[in-house]
């Protein structure tokens, strides 16, 4: 399908063994000024602060993405335009989708390389009908970069209406029976408390009595969790300190599971206008999650640094780290490789990180060999 799709794209544009041919011809004049295209390619972006936003992963992420943009040139100019090319093009558009990158972004950035390299090629070439003709098969190109990246943001859009499909549906029926469900537990925990007296100091009787609160307990959270995911709660947001979340957050764990969180916080990091109700929760999940991989005698780490032009606060661990089999979905509900888990905590803390316009990512790189949850959040 996309085979042939890339053939349709090219034929309507008009770009065949003659715009190759000059590409390939002009490709060696070019290359020695590929890094100051890309050099003014990240200026623009800079003097963007919604631009710059996307790039959460700060100097060095923009330093990773300079060689990729260099890397992209080359292969622009190199081919070949074939099925593989068409591919990794989609490959790239369907990141620029996953990071949230706004689709305008596409032809304004677009528009800085076809800018720059038109103006090389028109200096470096002697004769102007060939100048001209190089520019014409750069820009037919560059129209197809962008019919590619299009395409992906479309599917991307049809993929994003069917699960937002699924969540309504899956929405509407959890409320009922999470409703439904209470009533009934209710009825249990009274008559439980009932019983209590009629047990009299049976030891068995009391121990049984107490598992069963215990899980009604536990149902009651479950229930409370699914309609959390399910109603839209805004935040009420007020101005944090990243550490004063941290510290407040490794508290709770020590507390309840009696586990001793390294925390880590930058100096001079910004505040951030957050619920701290909320975020606390977020911290708290991927904490116990964090504390449930790497097992009682096991490291985690809670550290707040600066990002982008925000602030990024992982939760790191290291336990196994997270299993192939749930990695693409591990942000959807119900998703777990725990016996007693319910898949809900991730799906929840994304979609309240989500609320206050940050973003929660599972990441690479961190000192510790588990698992590590990156939480972004814009400066107050
Ligand atoms: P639950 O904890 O109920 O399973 P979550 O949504 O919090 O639900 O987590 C979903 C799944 O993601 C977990 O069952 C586990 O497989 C994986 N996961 C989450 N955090 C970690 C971690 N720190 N290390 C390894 N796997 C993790």
């Amino acid at each position: 399908m996309s085979g042939s799709l890339f053939d349709e794209m090219k034929r309507y544009v008009g770009f065949g063994p003659t715009e190759e041919q000059h590409l390939r011809e002009v490709a060696p004049l070019l290359r020695p000024h590929f890094t100051a295209v890309v050099t003014t390619f990240y200026h623009r972006i800079e003097e963007h602060p919604d631009a710059l936003a996307v790039i959460a992963g700060g100097a060095e992420q923009v330093e990773r993405l300079k060689r990729t943009l260099e890397r992209w040139l080359d292969e622009f100019f190199t081919g070949p335009w074939v099925e593989a090319y068409y591919e990794n093009r989609a490959r790239i558009g369907r990141m620029h989708v996953r990071i949230g990158l706004p689709q305008h972004y596409n032809f304004t950035a677009m528009n800085v390389i076809r800018g720059e390299l038109n103006e090389i090629v028109a200096q470096l070439t002697d004769d102007p009908a060939i100048a001209c003709q190089r520019v014409e098969a750069i820009d037919r190109l560059l129209d197809l970069e962008l019919a590619i990246m299009l395409h992906t943001y479309k599917e991307d859009y049809a993929q994003q209406l069917q699960r937002r499909e699924r969540l309504a549906t899956f929405g509407e029926m959890t409320s009922t029976i999470a409703h439904e469900l209470r009533n009934p537990l209710g009825v249990i925990d009274s008559s439980v408390y009932l019983l209590r007296g009629a047990v009299g100091e049976d030891a068995r009787g009391l121990r049984h009595l107490e598992k069963i609160r215990g899980q009604v307990a536990r149902a009651n959270r479950i229930i409370t969790s699914l309609l959390d995911i399910v109603r839209d709660r805004p935040p009420s947001r007020m101005h944090s300190t990243p550490g004063d979340l941290a510290e407040r957050a490794a508290a709770d764990v020590l507390e309840r599971r009696g586990f001793a969180v390294e925390v880590a916080v930058a100096e001079g990091l910004p505040q951030v206008l957050v619920d701290p109700e909320q975020m606390h929760q977020v911290l708290v999940n991927l904490l116990d999650n964090a504390v449930d991989a790497s097992g009682d005698r096991g490291r985690v780490r809670l550290s707040a640094r600066a990002a982008g032009h925000g602030v990024e606060m992982v939760v790191n661990d290291d336990g196994p780290g997270v299993e192939d089999a749930v990695r693409a979905r591990l942000f959807e509900p119900l998703v777990t490789t725990k016996d007693t888990g319910v898949g809900l905590g991730l799906a929840l803390c994304r979609k309240v990180v989500e609320a206050h316009g940050g973003t929660l990512r599972l990441i690479d790189g961190e000192a510790l060999p588990g698992a590590a949850f990156a939480v972004w959040l814009k400066p107050a």
